[in-house]
Protein backbone atom coordinates (compact mmCIF):
# COMPACT_ATOMS: atom_id res chain seq x y z
CA UNK A 1 0.00 0.00 0.00
CA UNK A 2 1.36 3.77 -0.74
CA UNK A 3 1.18 5.88 2.33
CA UNK A 4 -1.68 6.93 4.92
CA UNK A 5 -2.87 10.20 4.14
CA UNK A 6 -2.50 13.07 6.44
CA UNK A 7 -5.29 15.77 6.76
CA UNK A 8 -5.21 19.13 8.75
CA UNK A 9 -7.79 19.49 11.29
CA UNK A 10 -9.56 21.64 9.12
CA UNK A 11 -9.31 18.48 6.54
CA UNK A 12 -7.36 19.72 4.10
CA UNK A 13 -5.07 17.16 2.24
CA UNK A 14 -1.34 18.04 3.94
CA UNK A 15 0.75 15.30 3.06
CA UNK A 16 1.05 11.13 3.04
CA UNK A 17 3.04 9.39 5.68
CA UNK A 18 4.05 6.05 6.28
CA UNK A 19 1.66 3.68 7.78
CA UNK A 20 3.57 3.16 10.90
CA UNK A 21 4.62 7.48 11.57
CA UNK A 22 0.61 7.60 11.11
CA UNK A 23 0.46 4.98 13.95
CA UNK A 24 2.53 7.04 15.99
CA UNK A 25 0.77 10.44 15.41
CA UNK A 26 -2.75 8.97 16.98
CA UNK A 27 -0.34 6.92 19.47
CA UNK A 28 1.14 10.47 20.54
CA UNK A 29 -2.71 11.86 20.40
CA UNK A 30 -1.33 14.20 18.15
CA UNK A 31 -3.86 12.59 14.93
CA UNK A 32 -7.14 10.82 15.28
CA UNK A 33 -7.62 7.81 13.15
CA UNK A 34 -10.23 8.98 10.48
CA UNK A 35 -10.48 5.44 7.94
CA UNK A 36 -8.58 2.52 8.56
CA UNK A 37 -7.44 0.09 5.64
CA UNK A 38 -10.35 -2.46 5.66
CA UNK A 39 -9.65 -5.58 6.99
CA UNK A 40 -5.68 -4.66 7.66
CA UNK A 41 -4.08 -4.85 11.00
CA UNK A 42 -0.82 -3.07 12.06
CA UNK A 43 1.14 -5.42 14.84
CA UNK A 44 4.36 -4.75 16.67
CA UNK A 45 4.62 -5.82 20.02
CA UNK A 46 1.68 -5.46 22.35
CA UNK A 47 0.51 -3.66 19.47
CA UNK A 48 -2.61 -4.63 17.22
CA UNK A 49 -4.68 -1.71 15.33
CA UNK A 50 -6.37 -1.03 12.32
CA UNK A 51 -3.81 0.01 9.67
CA UNK A 52 -4.76 3.68 9.42
CA UNK A 53 -5.59 4.91 5.64
CA UNK A 54 -6.53 8.66 6.65
CA UNK A 55 -5.82 10.33 10.04
CA UNK A 56 -6.40 14.00 10.80
CA UNK A 57 -4.60 16.07 13.25
CA UNK A 58 -5.69 17.25 16.17
CA UNK A 59 -4.67 20.62 16.10
CA UNK A 60 -4.47 22.61 13.07
CA UNK A 61 -1.11 23.57 11.67
CA UNK A 62 -0.05 26.27 9.46
CA UNK A 63 1.42 25.31 6.40
CA UNK A 64 4.88 28.30 5.14
CA UNK A 65 3.87 29.07 1.77
CA UNK A 66 7.10 28.29 0.42
CA UNK A 67 8.15 26.54 -2.92
CA UNK A 68 10.76 24.32 -1.48
CA UNK A 69 11.55 22.96 1.94
CA UNK A 70 15.26 23.95 3.11
CA UNK A 71 18.35 21.72 2.55
CA UNK A 72 19.49 21.00 6.36
CA UNK A 73 21.24 17.88 8.00
CA UNK A 74 18.57 17.47 9.93
CA UNK A 75 16.41 17.75 7.46
CA UNK A 76 17.91 14.79 5.64
CA UNK A 77 17.79 12.82 9.03
CA UNK A 78 14.29 13.53 9.59
CA UNK A 79 13.38 13.00 5.89
CA UNK A 80 14.39 9.59 6.39
CA UNK A 81 13.93 8.65 9.65
CA UNK A 82 17.16 8.02 11.21
CA UNK A 83 17.39 4.86 8.75
CA UNK A 84 20.35 4.21 6.69
CA UNK A 85 19.72 4.53 3.19
CA UNK A 86 22.43 1.52 2.70
CA UNK A 87 21.30 -1.07 5.37
CA UNK A 88 18.60 0.43 7.61
CA UNK A 89 20.16 0.86 10.89
CA UNK A 90 19.72 3.60 12.87
CA UNK A 91 21.64 6.73 10.96
CA UNK A 92 23.50 9.57 12.75
CA UNK A 93 24.80 11.02 9.58
CA UNK A 94 24.26 12.28 6.54
CA UNK A 95 25.68 11.00 3.23
CA UNK A 96 26.86 12.54 0.00
CA UNK A 97 25.31 10.38 -2.85
CA UNK A 98 28.06 11.93 -5.41
CA UNK A 99 31.13 12.79 -2.84
CA UNK A 100 31.20 16.60 -2.40
CA UNK A 101 34.58 16.19 -3.38
CA UNK A 102 33.67 14.77 -6.78
CA UNK A 103 31.06 18.00 -7.26
CA UNK A 104 28.17 16.38 -4.97
CA UNK A 105 26.07 19.39 -3.52
CA UNK A 106 24.03 19.80 -0.25
CA UNK A 107 20.69 19.28 -2.29
CA UNK A 108 17.66 16.75 -1.08
CA UNK A 109 18.25 14.33 -3.89
CA UNK A 110 22.01 14.03 -3.52
CA UNK A 111 21.91 13.33 0.24
CA UNK A 112 20.85 10.12 2.17
CA UNK A 113 20.68 9.65 6.09
CA UNK A 114 23.69 6.97 6.67
CA UNK A 115 25.03 4.81 9.70
CA UNK A 116 28.56 5.58 10.31
CA UNK A 117 29.71 2.23 9.46
CA UNK A 118 28.47 3.26 5.75
CA UNK A 119 29.25 6.68 5.58
CA UNK A 120 33.04 5.55 6.63
CA UNK A 121 32.72 2.67 4.28
CA UNK A 122 31.29 4.39 1.04
CA UNK A 123 34.24 7.35 2.05
CA UNK A 124 34.55 9.16 -1.60
CA UNK A 125 32.70 7.02 -4.08
CA UNK A 126 29.60 6.96 -5.72
CA UNK A 127 27.32 3.78 -4.43
CA UNK A 128 27.90 2.10 -7.36
CA UNK A 129 32.07 2.44 -7.20
CA UNK A 130 31.26 1.27 -3.35
CA UNK A 131 29.56 -1.35 -4.51
CA UNK A 132 26.66 -0.20 -2.22
CA UNK A 133 22.93 -0.26 -3.05
CA UNK A 134 20.76 2.21 -1.85
CA UNK A 135 17.73 1.39 -0.61
CA UNK A 136 15.45 4.40 -0.62
CA UNK A 137 15.80 7.05 -3.46
CA UNK A 138 16.37 10.46 -1.93
CA UNK A 139 13.39 13.08 -3.01
CA UNK A 140 12.61 16.53 -2.57
CA UNK A 141 10.04 16.72 0.72
CA UNK A 142 7.53 19.49 -0.19
CA UNK A 143 7.02 22.00 3.07
CA UNK A 144 3.95 19.69 4.19
CA UNK A 145 6.10 16.95 4.66
CA UNK A 146 8.66 18.52 6.53
CA UNK A 147 6.13 19.59 8.78
CA UNK A 148 4.21 16.24 9.32
CA UNK A 149 7.38 14.67 9.71
CA UNK A 150 8.36 17.17 12.15
CA UNK A 151 5.44 16.40 13.89
CA UNK A 152 6.42 13.21 14.82
CA UNK A 153 8.67 13.31 17.82
CA UNK A 154 9.64 15.84 20.35
CA UNK A 155 13.61 16.83 21.45
CA UNK A 156 15.38 15.24 18.13
CA UNK A 157 12.30 15.46 15.40
CA UNK A 158 11.15 13.11 13.90
CA UNK A 159 12.21 9.91 16.14
CA UNK A 160 10.20 6.82 17.24
CA UNK A 161 9.55 6.38 20.82
CA UNK A 162 12.43 3.63 21.37
CA UNK A 163 10.46 0.20 21.80
CA UNK A 164 9.01 0.82 18.42
CA UNK A 165 12.54 1.86 16.98
CA UNK A 166 13.77 -1.06 18.64
CA UNK A 167 10.87 -3.50 16.93
CA UNK A 168 11.64 -1.79 13.39
CA UNK A 169 15.68 -2.70 13.45
CA UNK A 170 14.50 -6.12 14.82
CA UNK A 171 12.80 -6.36 11.51
CA UNK A 172 9.65 -7.20 13.51
CA UNK A 173 7.64 -4.42 12.74
CA UNK A 174 5.01 -4.49 9.94
CA UNK A 175 1.83 -3.52 8.43
CA UNK A 176 0.03 -6.55 8.11
ZN1 LIG B 1 24.14 1.67 7.28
Amino acid sequence: MSGTLVLNASYEPLSTVSPRRAVVLVLQRKADLEHAVPGSRFRAAALDLPVPQVIRLRRFVKVPFRQQAPWSRRGVLVRDRHRCAYCGRRATTVDHVVPRSRGGRDTWLNTVAACADDNRRKANRTPAEAGMRLLVEPFQPTPADALVLALGGQGAVGELPEWLTARAAAGSLRAA
